[in-house]
């Protein structure tokens, strides 16, 4: 049987995450109250759990006819905010797409994505290319560590995009 990876237009570009307990934790507004309105009017306010999220998403699997089978997955963005989802069926509107928590999926991506690196060049133009760190300390927008020249030790000054290490 045809998995639906085979169809889908992000294959390239799609890295999907195994363990749904870590995928869980990076979306945005776990532990916190969260108040779900129902049709007939009545809600229920509660704490969104991991396991909220996850129990709710075999549940639609089995309502689809499934086994409780869930690919969790990030569509990495060029603008670093990444789309994250987890499809629960075969049809095409069979999936969730909840917001994620920036730095902790950019975490993610970081760990079961492809490994990435960008050309750097210093002001006295020397020119090298290292692996994508990420940095909790830094102040860089992209969550980067900063870059310094293996030569003279000064900070990167032109940085290439970042690509898939495969492809230098
Ligand atoms: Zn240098």
């Amino acid at each position: 049987m045809a998995h639906w990876h085979d169809f889908n237009p992000w294959a390239d570009v799609i890295v999907y995450v195994p363990d749904l307990e870590e995928f869980a934790s990076c979306i945005e507004g776990i532990g916190r109250l969260c108040t779900r309105l129902y049709p007939d009017g009545t809600s229920e306010t509660f704490i969104q759990t991991i396991e909220h999220h996850i129990e709710n998403w075999k549940l639609c699997s089995r309502n689809r006819g499934g086994k409780g089978h869930l690919d969790a997955y990030i569509l990495p963005q060029p603008s670093r905010l990444h789309d994250i989802g987890v499809r629960y069926g075969r049809k095409p509107e069979d999936y969730f797409s909840p917001m994620g928590n920036r730095a902790k999926v950019e975490a993610l991506l970081h760990k079961y994505g492809p490994k990435m690196v960008r050309d750097h060049e210093c002001p006295n133009g020397h020119k090298w290319t290292a692996e994508v760190v990420l940095s909790e300390h830094t102040q860089n927008l992209s969550s980067e560590a900063t870059q310094w020249c293996p030569k003279c030790n000064r900070r990167a000054f032109i940085s290439s995009p970042a690509r898939a290490k495969s492809h230098a």
